[in-house]
């Protein structure tokens, strides 16, 4: 492994630029960068050529077929293959692909969700090239990321959206930028997403449907040993798992993912990836692929790789951390405080539009990640809580404090004192933002850290929005901005005002705290608790408002939206629930009968011969069983009435309403009884492995 060389390996699966450089006439070269850099719409000469050239050289890395790579609303990738072939005279074939073919793609659309937007009959969506994030091969194809919309223009995937987020928050930080006396052509939100998962043997998932069928475990009393010793955060990795990490990197390497660390988490079997940050689309379309290649090497090594954002109960989920910044063509990073971040006014001018975006749209925040699996997590003190909050640590609040009372002139700030005792320091945060763990939304030295979102998120959504509300941040503050004669004194005031107003969304306490939750009820913060409380937040006017104003949603693609959401929590709890009943019939509770009747054929054995059995071990867990089952019983039949009275409720969010209260509830009841009976089940008798198997045996 150690002999590979990393530096030749990496990208070689990808028409990057330098392959284009090599392989692209100068000119087409040239003017294909420009079509990148002014987001201007591409000739159908220059697509020609660039198809040409990608085909020769897919060809040459040994693909067939090519594919538009898109992210429907389903969260997960979608692709077509066509081959290259196209016949010729004499019964032959040549290997053709067209800039046609290339620009444009024309899935059936009928088949992904669309929330009510496109009617069946008009089934046809299609696919148009993303040229900002780069072609690559997978398997045997030629893959093109790309956006995924109607004929009618409305938007049916993650990636129209993100990058139209991106476009507009460029937009207006360049004109709050220019009025500062900042030059920039453009800004990009940059994404490093920190990547959690569990790695279980392939055999023993493979004898768990809950795991196949709903990628987490609807049984399972926990293990005698759990993570109670914390001895498997960064603690040495196990070989096989350590095959399975070198080969995954070299995997994403080949795709130029940047996969940086990786190192065990705090749950047994539990791990986790980082690569280093890129542009926002890029690492959405980067965090697709690492998540569907952590998945197929897995199985190579024998294990499986789960992905869902609670596979076992009583032990730490996984979660996915979006660190996000923002910076200028020129490389500079706005949410670098600097040396003396309280004279730092483009600085602060961004700290205010992001602490008034979060503030104004926790809403929003809290629906970007919300979903069936990450409900299970939000609260349950293992993941930030379903506040919304942000830590700012305890240096950048006296900074932001100072502001918040302070002069009206910049350079008339009064000193902060700092932790070191010197008010001002070579660089500022680096090392000052203590690791606060609770917080959901974190400034970790030049960059917010965002920690709600769930494993298996598409990072799409949460950029989206935070995209989004910043850039409603920035144009409101350009606005003002525009009409002042003294700009500095406009900046000020605006940082004063949005500090002092804002001022409750700030929170450097523990997240976990069940004080906190008080504390926040009285600061006026949402706590959202479940996906069906958050997410009829969507369609408040204020939101349709935000995302038609910034061009981001239609307020048809908004309520598209909302459905799909809703639908999809819905569907998901559905499958579970009728997993689970499948499994406590035709599984446990036959498993528990057998069991304690062979107890009861012991102590009916011992009897006959005149053992006394009325303290015998056998009669007495008999006894404890079969009145364990009987309620076992009860609560299957509980579960299957509310999954038949489902039919009965209206769908959208009644039925999501419904899901939450009467389906969720029976589900529960219906594990604490089966979690309960497995305790006394002898292993012989189980019918799946249990947690005991499923998180040490790797
Ligand atoms: P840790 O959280 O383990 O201390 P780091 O602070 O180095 O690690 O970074 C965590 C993640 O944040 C990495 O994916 C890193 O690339 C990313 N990151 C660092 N700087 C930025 C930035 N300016 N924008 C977005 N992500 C960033
Ligand atoms: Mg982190």
């Amino acid at each position: 492994m150690a002999s590979k060389n990393v530096p030749e390996l990496f990208g070689s699966l990808v028409f990057n630029d330098e392959v284009m450089r090599e392989r692209l006439p100068k000119e087409v070269y040239k003017s294909l960068h420009k079509t990148i850099e002014d987001g201007k719409e591409l000739d159908i000469s220059l697509a020609n050529a660039v198809a040409h050239a990608m085909k020769e050289w897919a060809i040459e890395k040994g693909a067939t077929h090519y594919t538009h790579w898109f992210q429907p609303m389903t969260g997960i990738t979608a692709e077509k293959h066509d081959s290259f072939i196209a016949p010729v005279s004499g019964g032959k074939v040549i290997m053709e692909f067209s800039g046609k073919e290339l620009i444009k793609g024309e899935p059936d659309a009928s088949s992904f969700p669309s929330g009510g937007i496109r009617a069946t009959f008009e089934a046809r969506g299609y696919t148009a090239w993303d040229p900002t994030s780069y072609a690559f091969i997978k398997e045997d194809s030629l893959c093109i990321p790309t956006a995924f919309c109607s004929y009618t223009g409305e938007v049916l995937d993650k990636k129209t959206p993100l990058l139209r987020s991106m476009q507009e928050l460029s937009k207006q930080a360049v004109r709050v930028l220019d009025l500062l006396g900042e030059k920039a052509k453009r800004v990009t939100s940059t994404v490093g997403p920190e990547q959690e998962y569990f790695l279980v043997d392939r055999k023993l998932y493979e004898q768990r449907k809950d795991l196949i069928l709903t990628g987490r475990t609807l049984f399972g009393a926990k293990p005698s040993k759990g993570q109670e010793m914390d001895d498997h955060y960064f603690g040495a990795i196990k070989p096989r798992v350590m095959e399975y990490m070198q080969d995954l990197n070299e995997e994403l390497w080949k795709l130029g993912i940047l996969a940086k660390t990786e190192h065990n988490e705090v749950a047994p079997a539990q791990h986790e990836l980082a690569p280093v940050f890129s542009t926002t689309n890029v690492a959405t379309d980067h965090n697709q692929l690492t998540m569907e290649i952590m998945k197929k090497v897995a199985k190579k090594h024998g294990l499986a790789c789960l992905l869902h954002e609670k596979p076992f109960a009583g032990v730490n989920g996984s979660g996915k951390h979006n660190n996000w910044s923002i910076s200028t063509d020129k490389g500079k990073n706005l949410l670098d405080p600097g040396k003396d971040p309280k004279s730092n006014k483009v600085f602060l001018i961004f700290l205010a539009a992001v602490i008034k975006a979060v503030d104004d749209y926790q809403d929003l925040m809290r629906i970007s990640v919300a979903s069936a699996g990450n409900d299970h997590r939000l609260g349950a003190n293992e993941a930030p809580p379903a506040i919304i909050s942000i830590f700012l640590g305890d240096d950048l609040t006296a900074v932001v404090n100072a502001v918040k009372n302070g002069d009206d002139d910049f350079s008339k700030i009064e000193s902060v004192p700092m932790h070191t005792g010197v008010d001002v320091l070579p660089d500022f945060m680096k090392d000052t933002t203590d690791r606060n763990r609770t917080s959901p939304f974190a400034f970790t030295g030049n960059k917010f850290e965002f920690r709600m979102l769930g494993s298996t998120v598409s990072i799409a959504d949460p950029n989206i929005i935070l995209n989004t509300i910043v850039a409603e941040s920035l144009s409101i503050f350009a606005d003002e901005l525009e009409k002042a004669d003294d700009i500095d004194a406009c900046a000020m005031a605006i940082c004063k005002r949005e500090f002092k107003d804002h001022e409750r969304i700030i929170f450097n306490g523990n997240g976990y705290d069940e004080a906190w939750i008080e504390e926040a009820e009285r600061r006026g913060l949402l706590n959202l608790k479940t996906t069906a409380d958050a997410l009829p937040y969507y369609k408040l006017q204020k939101n349709v408002d935000l995302f038609v104003k910034h061009h981001i949603f239609t307020e048809v693609e908004v309520y598209s939206r909302y459905e799909i959401l809703t639908e999809n929590y819905c569907k998901t709890i559905n499958i579970e629930a009728l997993t689970m009943a499948e499994m406590a019939k035709k599984q446990l509770l036959p498993a528990a009968i057998k069991f304690v009747t062979s107890l009861a054929d012991s102590v009916a054995k011992k009897k006959s011969i005149g053992i006394d059995v009325s303290n015998d071990a056998a009669f007495l867990l008999a006894d404890k069983l079969s009145k364990l089952i009987n309620i076992m019983y009860k609560k299957i039949e509980d579960l299957d009435n509310a999954i038949i009275g489902e039919k009965e409720v209206e769908e959208g969010q009644p039925l999501a309403d419904y899901t939450r209260d009467t389906i969720i509830t029976a589900m529960n009841e219906l594990r604490a009884v089966a979690d309960e009976i497995e305790v006394d089940m002898p292993d012989e008798f189980m019918p799946y492995p249990t947690y005991s198997d499923l998180l040490f045996k790797v």
